[in-house]
């Protein structure tokens, strides 16, 4: 199993070892530091199967200046990081920075691209503009290669990320009873595009919700597209570990 959205940085240390025991039933993980001051502790984690994004989300995107340019630059050329990230447009929490969040966003693209990293973007509104913002921005930008984190079914994201040959990670919410969209969704999306994730310690799988997400629990939303997509598990948890090394080139 792959888990291609964790953020290990937020966990307790207590939390850690526990997730440390499990490390051995994932193939690998990436664990995404998403502003200048979890960078460092990012890196440290990333260690073995676990691999490094470095980026400003962009509810942090305000933060972004001279300097915290630079040392983002600096972060994401250390040797662990596959990944530039996450970015993208969140109006739910901060709609009132949306044009640093573009600021963020073009610049993140533009260093992925000068990278050879693939993009995880974010994207989060009540009404469905930000999606529609970030599929009008993908159409404009066509990123080489990026991944929608924590796909969650909006139509004009699907027609721009499957236009621009994007990634569709799926997190908790396609465990959810009443998501039968998102399920339908994820059947008939192209299989070679298919990621799964946990967003730990957010997000977390039927039958955890209410708790705090672990990179291990990406079985319970795995075994659930294994039923959308009608493969036994192991068929579904080869083709999403390929998905991820062909996406990040671990
Ligand atoms: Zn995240």
């Amino acid at each position: 199993m792959t888990d291609t959205h964790a953020h290990l940085d937020f966990l307790e240390p207590e939390e850690l070892l526990e997730v440390e025991a499990h490390l051995g039933e994932l193939r690998a993980v990436l664990t995404l530091g998403v502003d200048p001051g979890r960078w460092e502790k990012t890196l440290a984690l990333a260690q073995g199967d676990v691999h490094a994004a470095i980026g400003l989300h962009p509810t942090s995107a305000h933060l972004l200046s001279p300097e915290v340019e630079a040392a983002l630059r600096h972060y994401a050329r250390a040797e662990r990081v596959r990944a530039i990230g996450e970015t993208g447009l969140d109006y739910y929490w901060t709609p009132e920075t949306k044009s640093a969040q573009f600021r963020a966003l073009d610049l993140q693209a533009a260093l992925a691209e000068e990278l050879g990293l693939p993009l995880v973007l974010h994207v989060r509104s009540k009404d469905g503009k930000a999606e529609e913002d970030l599929a009008a921005w993908l159409r404009l930008h066509r990123p080489k290669k990026v991944a929608l984190h924590a796909y969650g079914g909006h139509p004009a994201l699907e027609e721009a990320g499957l236009e621009v040959g994007a990634y569709f990670s799926f997190a908790g919410p396609l465990t959810y009873k009443k998501n039968e969209a998102l399920r339908e969704a994820a059947r008939r999306l192209p299989k070679e595009k298919l990621l799964v994730e946990t967003d730990t310690p957010f997000l977390p799988p039927e039958p955890f919700r209410g708790q705090r997400n672990r990179p291990h629990y990406v079985r319970y939303t795995l075994e659930r597209l294994a039923q959308v997509l009608s493969l036994p598990f192991s068929e579904a948890e080869a083709l999403t570990d390929e998905n991820a090394r062909v996406c990040f080139g671990w």
